[in-house]
């Protein structure tokens, strides 16, 4: 594999940009080697800058539901740019993407939109905290809620990848106020409960996790928190950046069957263009500027062509449920591909698996949270990231995240993921 532009371009941009990337996900860090620099994309495949295709099993950590370059949203895009790039003023496509998240995502009769699921986690506290009078909030280990300073505690994805639980710059202050707890531990959550009693705005949660790899909520997990938050008067926020509109139109709400007082999303919602958005019940959102006390603002915010190729995604999802069914059977023959390829070889690492999401642990536990995430070999990660990537395979450079399968992932390519991991496993495996 000829890689000699991307590393020209890696060693150019190491002096120009912290660690040569824009985002800390994207360095190979963990995984050993250098990013590779994508120059396009289409459909199912990336293609670098020195011409090696990749069948894309992360999908830009989740937006390109539809894979990559999609006809339809280009359109839209396109269509959208002649009339200007932004407004600076209230425009028609806001309010059809409002109207439409309502009609997808019951328990949200209001929502406002953002330009990232940073801003939208960060908007949902503050709006928590507001209209709740209370200041702590509970989060989960190893579940990542964007980049706000109060979220970077045991925040799972890059900071775990990065071994920085706490960031430096982040005050002992704003960190004091974020309670932690274990996923899928209720009995840990009541002790904190008990401990802060009349305290705590809101409980935010990942309701299927994606940013410790991907992790399942037990099937009392979700109704508990509900059903806690019910009992003290608490917010129960779902963090659906990763989840809204790829678990199913309505999101792991509508999927799970358990309804939260607000959701933030991102990633899918601008289908690729930076988009976020909060939203809840009237009664809660009315209390955000200019209806409520609350302040949040942006300048870009419901920017036109964004909204656009939202729009548009969000369309098309909405109209054609059956792409849901087909990414989770995709997904399905992959993940069964990859169990039966294992016991082939007799190994006992652990898949876990929802819709299109799926993460392959290394590690013969089971992975319910960030502890038994954290028991898998990052070396053996490392050296099936390396192989896989240089069949053309390409992956999430940490264990510590999802894949996401597109609809344009056909049989060949499941084919091509499932021989080059039987090829790389079997190389691992006689190496050690
Ligand atoms: C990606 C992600 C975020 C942050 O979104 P950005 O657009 O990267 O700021 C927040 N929460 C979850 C669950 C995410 O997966």
């Amino acid at each position: 594999m000829k890689t000699r532009k991307s590393k020209a371009l890696f060693e150019r941009a190491k002096t120009l940009i912290p660690g040569g990337v824009n985002s800390p996900v994207r360095a190979f860090k963990t995984v050993g080697g250098d990013p590779i620099f994508m120059s396009r994309a289409k459909g199912a495949y990336l293609y670098d800058e020195d011409d090696n295709a990749y069948i894309d099993l992360i999908n830009s950590w989740g937006p390109m539901i539809l894979g990559h370059a999609n006809e339809e949203v280009e359109k839209a895009i396109f269509e959208a740019v002649k009339s200007s790039t932004s407004f600076g003023a209230p425009g028609r496509r806001e309010v059809e993407i409002a109207e439409l998240i309502i009609e997808m995502v019951p328990s949200i009769e209001k929502i406002r939109m953002v330009n990232s699921g940073t801003e939208a986690t960060m908007s949902a506290i503050r709006l928590a905290r507001g209209y709740t009078g209370k200041n702590k909030f509970i989060k989960f280990e190893g579940c990542y809620h964007g980049h706000g300073d109060a979220f970077l505690v045991a925040a799972g994805s890059g900071s775990a990848t990065l071994g920085v639980p706490d960031s430096p710059g982040v005050t002992k202050g704003t960190s004091r106020d974020t309670l932690l707890a274990p996923y899928n531990d209720l009995k840990a959550i009541d002790r904190v409960l008990a401990e802060n009693e009349n305290e705590i705005c809101a409980i935010i949660v990942e309701p299927v996790a994606g940013n410790m790899g991907c992790v399942l909520p037990n099937d009392d997990f979700l109704e508990g928190l509900r059903a806690r938050c019910d009992v003290h008067q608490i917010l129960l926020i779902f963090d659906e950046v990763m989840t809204g509109f790829r678990l199913s139109a309505g999101g792991a709400q509508e999927l799970l069957g358990v309804k939260p007082d607000l959701t933030t999303f991102g990633k899918i919602i601008g289908g690729g263009l930076p988009v976020g958005a909060y939203g809840g019940s009237r009664e809660i959102m009315n209390q955000i500027a200019p209806e409520g006390p609350i302040y949040q603002a942006g300048t870009l915010s419901g920017n036109p062509v964004a909204m656009a190729a939202g729009l548009t995604i969000l369309r098309k999802l909405h109209e054609h449920p059956e792409i849901y069914k087909q990414v989770e059977q995709t997904t399905r023959q992959i993940t069964t591909g990859i169990t039966r390829i294992l016991s082939r070889q007799g190994l006992r690492y652990t898949i876990n698996q929802i819709g299109s999401m799926y993460s392959l642990f290394f590690t013969d536990q089971e992975v319910t949270n960030f502890e038994t995430a954290k028991s898998t070999d990052a070396q053996l990660f490392g050296a099936y990231f390396r192989g896989m990537l240089s069949r053309g395979i390409y992956l999430a450079p940490s264990q510590f995240e999802s894949l996401f399968i597109s609809n344009v992932i056909q049989s060949a390519e499941v084919a091509a993921v499932l021989k080059a991991t039987e090829e790389v496993l079997l190389e691992m495996h006689e190496k050690k």
